[in-house]
């Protein structure tokens, strides 16, 4: 999927906002701050909203007693609360990444605005993540035949830990590859050696043979995140680098997410945060060929 492109696609809408009350996460607001940060720059980006996953789609990998309960404020979110509106962007959030994914098989490149997936496991909430989207959208991929194999490269800082555990559940070894660099990074390990295992992903999932690869991109991997970090914002740039341009090169349809990011100002604003994610942006518009390179 090499054609060239006018634009990317992205996936939001406001439906997919949350109050998480004082969560130190500030993923449920993130999507309307990156899309307003996206509509200030001149860049060909068109904004798509999501279509809500079915209630079938989330039982589909969760169970069903616990995503009705999440749904019914029963039972606390992912971000230790029973928020309305939380439980209300749920289907909206795990809805828009599955409709990048749709658009990545067709278009060859998409992004969703969403956070909040990857620790979520077949009965259980936590770390701010509640419902998998991640895998929803990956099994209705293939039980659709629109995908044989889906393979997720899960740059967040932290361990994809919920996504392992419901590829374990539904036996999904081999449709679903996860690759989360957050299994084997903690502070003390190196930047280089950090890019270098995103290059050897990059390897491993070819090998995989996906049909689309799902790309978390999380800026909690940050040097400066409360929470994780050990690249600079140059380093960030290059994991994108070599992320975009490996599936350029080989012509794989990737959609990617938000993810992690928790460097929130004193007034609770997230400048830091939204700028790291634009970041993402901008490297993927580039490697589009859709963005003029800078004079050298
Ligand atoms: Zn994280």
């Amino acid at each position: 999927m090499t054609s060239r492109v006018s634009h990317l696609s992205v996936v939001y809408s406001p439906e997919m906002l949350a109050d998480a009350g004082e969560s130190v996460s500030p993923s449920t607001r993130k999507p309307g701050l990156v899309a307003e940060a996206l509509r200030a720059r001149d860049w060909p980006v068109h904004f798509l909203p999501p279509e809500p996953m079915t209630l079938e789609a989330l039982y589909r990998v969760h169970d069903p007693a616990f995503v009705d309960s999440i749904l019914s404020l029963g039972r606390p979110n992912g971000f230790g609360n029973t928020s309305e509106t939380v439980a209300r962007s749920l289907r909206h959030t795990c809805g828009a990444f599955h409709t990048g994914a749709k658009l990545a098989l067709s278009a060859g490149i998409s992004a969703s605005l969403t956070s909040g997936f990857h620790h979520a496991s077949t009965a259980r909430a936590r770390g701010f993540c509640t419902f998998n989207g991640l895998m929803a959208s990956a099994a209705l991929l293939l039980d659709g035949g629109s995908a044989r194999r889906v393979a997720i490269l899960d740059c967040d800082f932290h361990y994809g830990d919920g996504t392992t555990a419901i590829i374990d559940t539904m036996r999904l070894q081999d449709e679903v590859l996860n690759v989360s660099l957050g299994a084997n990074f903690g502070r003390a390990s190196s930047s280089t050696a950090y890019l270098e295992a995103v290059r050897q992903a990059c390897v491993e999932i070819e090998s995989f043979t996906p049909d689309i690869v799902f790309y978390q991109a999380g800026v909690d991997s940050h040097i400066d995140d409360p929470l994780g970090g050990l690249l600079t914002s140059d380093e960030l740039r290059t994991r994108d680098e070599i992320v975009f341009g490996w599936v350029r090169r080989i012509g794989m349809p990737l959609t990617w997410n938000l993810a992690g990011g928790y460097q929130v100002e004193a007034d609770g604003s997230i400048p830091k945060v939204v700028n790291l994610h634009m970041n993402t942006f901008e490297v993927a518009l580039r490697s589009l060929g859709l963005l003029v390179p800078p004079p050298a």
